[in-house]
């Protein structure tokens, strides 16, 4: 890997040198040796000690996270530093840091640049702005990451079809809403919806047509709801809607509400006026010894009492 000192290209356009009076550095320069790369050979990789700080004088670098076959995150240039971090706090390398292309490197020995900085204030100031940015760097890389892992579980617990909490997410907040209102004393209402004869209404107007309608359900459900109140897809035709902190008759008012709501639902399908829908259904409030398992099954039989009883209903 290591070649013959050529006579060093002109380093004022290399940022480590920006600046620099090189005619005091010129004898510990011409030390240095440099480094020819094919492309594909790997410098540095995670678990291993550097001992050099590299310039890139020509070609190209890819940093590597994780393995050297991902995507390079960033790419080194002629004029760019690479292995300043690991040399410095004597740390195993983070990346692998592999030549995108034939490449040609000024490799500077950890002695000889602890000689350069104290020989030039210049030097190390330029050195200690290279490192903010590989710190700056880093740190987007972090929020980058935060920012995708957010959007990754707002889809895991979004439903696809309406946008409400899809049932998976329904289940943790629900487990969260019980244990608080055990803890607290506080209240704790469940609703459990069913779109009524539904199926007909596919079989009738098509099932893009019952997409239509149950999109339009949930935004009459989430649109009466205060902030804290949360509904879900359950699945299928089915919506749950969570009610904590709320009297058993605030909670009985707000599912009529809900229900008038619902039948009141202007549905359309590609600006295509289609009937409207009804739904069933079942209030249970939280006692004592329930668990959310309990507490939704009360409420299921109590949709179950709402379809017997003739549906667009409410029933406990
Ligand atoms: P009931 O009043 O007793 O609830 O009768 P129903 O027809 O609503 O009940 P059933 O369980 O027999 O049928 C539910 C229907 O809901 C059948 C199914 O095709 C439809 N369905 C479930 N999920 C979706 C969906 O995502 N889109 C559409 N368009 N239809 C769905
Ligand atoms: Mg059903
Ligand atoms: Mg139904």
């Amino acid at each position: 890997m290591d070649c013959p000192p050529n006579p060093l290209p002109d380093l004022a356009n290399m940022f480590l040198f920006q600046d620099v009076h090189r005619d005091s550095l010129s004898d510990l320069l011409d030390q240095c040796e440099h480094t020819a790369l094919e492309g594909g050979d790997v410098l540095l990789a995670p678990g291993t000690r550097n001992h050099n700080l590299y310039l890139v004088l020509a070609g190209k670098l890819g940093v590597h996270l994780d393995d050297v076959d991902n995507p390079a995150v960033t790419h080194l240039l002629p004029g760019q530093c690479v292995g300043e971090m690991s040399l410095i706090d004597e740390q195993d390398t983070s990346a692998y840091v592999v030549a995108a292309e034939p490449s040609r490197l000024l490799t500077i020995s950890r002695d000889t640049l602890w000689l350069l900085i104290e020989r030039s204030h210049t030097l190390a100031r330029n050195l200690l702005a290279i490192l903010t940015g590989r710190v700056r760097q880093g740190n987007e890389l972090i929020v980058r990451g935060m920012e995708r892992e957010k959007i990754l579980s707002a889809h895991a617990n979004q439903d696809p079809l309406t946008g409400l909490q899809n049932r998976r997410s329904l289940m943790a907040n629900l487990a969260g809403m019980v244990e608080r209102a055990r803890q607290g004393g506080g209240l704790l209402s469940l609703v459990m919806i069913d779109v009524d004869h539904f199926k007909k209404y596919n079989d009738t107007h098509g099932h893009p047509a019952g997409d239509a309608a149950l999109q339009a359900v949930a935004v009459t459900l989430n649109s009466h709801l205060r902030g804290h109140d949360i509904a879900a897809r359950y699945g299928g035709e089915e919506f749950v809607v969570l009610l904590p902190d709320t009297t058993v008759a605030a909670a009985r008012k707000t599912a009529e509400r809900l229900r008038e709501a619902v039948a009141a639902t202007a549905i359309r399908q590609e600006g295509q006026p289609l009937p409207g829908v009804t739904a069933s259904f079942g209030l249970a409030h939280l006692e004592a010894p329930q668990d959310g398992d309990a507490l939704l099954a009360t409420a299921d039989a109590a949709l179950y009492r709402a379809k017997l009883a003739g549906r667009n209903c409410v029933t406990e």
